[in-house]
């Protein structure tokens, strides 16, 4: 350890940035087992690890970055499992120079530990060599002569949040049903972050395994709709809600409601979905020719995209890859203020996106009912004394941009769904699922955790929510009966 001072800091390889813009794969290779290790031995050992204590999920990070090094697989990957229900994918998305790499003592001068990198390459290994996650054998509900079943939890959502939740109560031998409104799991992992950061069979991989521990995945099934409350306050002990925030902010100008303006979540879910399509179906006619994602034909279109967080950086990277003439992103704050991951936008400048900086969107110029321009004002911004708070301020000059296509990345909130009054449960001005420090909402047997609670945040706040809510769930099962 403490090889820092001889061997620096590096990350894994990305793909080409000419081959990668023609697909969907996954940018970033993993790292060889050498280069884990290597990379692993540059921790210090932090008495006070600050890594540790700045990751939402309390990961014990010198402690597998220890095994990394010291090649103790089995070791390093049963560490990073405790406390993590899928570390390769945290260690994929995460924004890692924000959090644990953020705070590494080592960040200032000779480069952070490649946590994040090491954190997939732990899982991925381990998975190549046959070790897989393992779970107690579930009571099965069949064999209670007690229809109500009281120590089952329904868990509505399969996002980070769900299948979090869903990890750690099969983990305690507690039965869960989950119910998904979309078709397939994974939330935001599979329907927005897209498969250039996160390939989908990985969440796929531990649906599945989730699903052989004795998960029974209900998809198509709309908690409010297809699923009534009522059903699943006799069916179960209690409700998990981690339905996200999938209502997609509006930018408040005339002309935003033209058809050739589009939510940043409807271009990537339909991409998404296409994809899903084209992987499914290789040999079909239709998709050798390309079929288009169902509305998005933005083939040499120029394209704007409004917005300077994850989801505008994934907006704009898709669009590269569906072969736009031009895209740019307009920021109403300067680059520094930028709320995403600082790697995914340099990826993204690599690939071609042209970013616009300090300019704030005031009108949309409409042709034939179309946008065709957006009209912008200058900004600036007024740091304080610490350069860390600042304001806005708006200068007397304006520019046009030609576009084809609007996409809003603005965030999102929650969606108001008429099910939550039916249960009594109490959400705040912003729409945000109010909860206790148990993760319990107004309705004593319904819980709640990540984006539906605190607002659109990180998958892995809202993985820590989701086992954090499983030991609550678990101790209110206890008194049930
Ligand atoms: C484009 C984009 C990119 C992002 N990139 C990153 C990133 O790189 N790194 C990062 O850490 N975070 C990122 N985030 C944020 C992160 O994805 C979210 O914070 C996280 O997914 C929230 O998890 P969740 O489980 O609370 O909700 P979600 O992931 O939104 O899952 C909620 C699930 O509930 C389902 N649902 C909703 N209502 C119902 C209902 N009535 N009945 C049944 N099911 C229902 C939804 O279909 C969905 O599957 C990104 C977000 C977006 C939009």
């Amino acid at each position: 350890m403490l090889n820092f001072v001889k061997i620096d800091r590096t990350n894994p390889k990305k793909r080409d940035v000419l081959q990668r813009i023609k697909d969907y794969k996954e940018v970033y290779e993993v790292f060889a087992e050498y280069k884990a290790s290597e990379q692993a031995s540059r921790c210090m050992q932090c008495g006070v690890p600050y890594c540790h204590s700045k990751c939402p999920l309390h990961n014990v990070i010198p402690s597998w970055l220890k095994q990394t090094w010291q090649k103790d697989l089995e070791l390093a990957f049963a560490l990073s499992n405790e406390t993590s229900p899928f570390p390769e994918i945290l260690g994929k998305i995460c924004p890692h120079d924000v959090l644990c790499e953020g705070e590494c003592s080592l960040n200032d001068d000779y480069g952070a530990i490649s946590i994040g990198a090491i954190e997939t390459y732990i899982s991925e290994k381990a998975f190549k060599k046959g070790i897989k996650p393992s779970f107690p054998k579930i009571a099965n509900s069949k064999d209670s002569k007690d229809s109500k079943n009281s120590k089952k939890v329904a868990i509505i959502g399969s996002g980070p949040a769900g299948l979090s939740a869903a990890t750690f109560l099969l983990r305690q031998g507690i039965g869960v049903e989950m119910f998904e409104r979309s078709n397939k799991a994974g939330g935001l992992l599979t329907y927005g972050i897209p498969n250039f950061k996160l390939d989908k069979k990985k969440v796929q991989r531990r649906v599945t395994w989730l699903e052989e521990a004795g998960l029974k995945l209900h998809l198509s099934s709309e908690f409010g709709k297809d699923i009534k409350a009522k059903d699943l306050l006799d069916k179960f002990g209690a409700i998990f809600l981690a339905i996200g925030a999938s209502q997609g902010a509006k930018i408040g100008l005339n002309g935003e409601d033209a058809t050739n303006v589009y939510q940043a979540i409807d271009f990537l879910t339909q991409i998404q979905e296409r994809n899903f399509l084209l992987e499914e179906d290789k040999e079909n006619k239709q998709v050798k020719e390309g079929i288009k994602a169902k509305d998005f034909d933005v083939k040499d279109k120029s394209v704007l995209v409004v917005g300077g967080g994850d989801t505008a950086m994934d907006c704009v990277r898709s669009l590269v890859r569906e072969g736009v003439k031009s895209v740019k992103c307009i920021y109403r704050r300067d680059e520094k203020s930028m709320p995403g991951s600082k790697k995914e936008f340099e990826n993204a400048k690599e690939e071609g996106v042209e970013f616009c900086f300090n300019l704030s969107p005031k009108e949309f110029i409409l042709k034939d009912g179309k946008v065709c321009a957006l009209r912008v004002q200058k900004t600036s911004l007024v740091y304080d004394k610490f350069k860390k708070k600042n304001i806005l301020t708006y200068k007397d000059e304006y520019f046009e941009f030609l576009a084809d296509m609007v996409i809003l990345a603005l965030g999102f909130s929650v969606k108001k769904i008429k099910v939550l009054d039916e249960l009594g449960i109490k959400t705040n001005d912003k729409g945000n699922i109010q909860i206790n420090e148990q993760f319990q909402t107004s309705n004593s047997r319904v819980f709640a955790g990540g984006d539906c609670q605190r607002g659109a945040h990180l998958a892995v706040t809202a993985t820590a929510d989701g086992r954090d809510a499983s030991k609550e769930i678990a101790k209110l099962l206890k008194t049930l009966d």
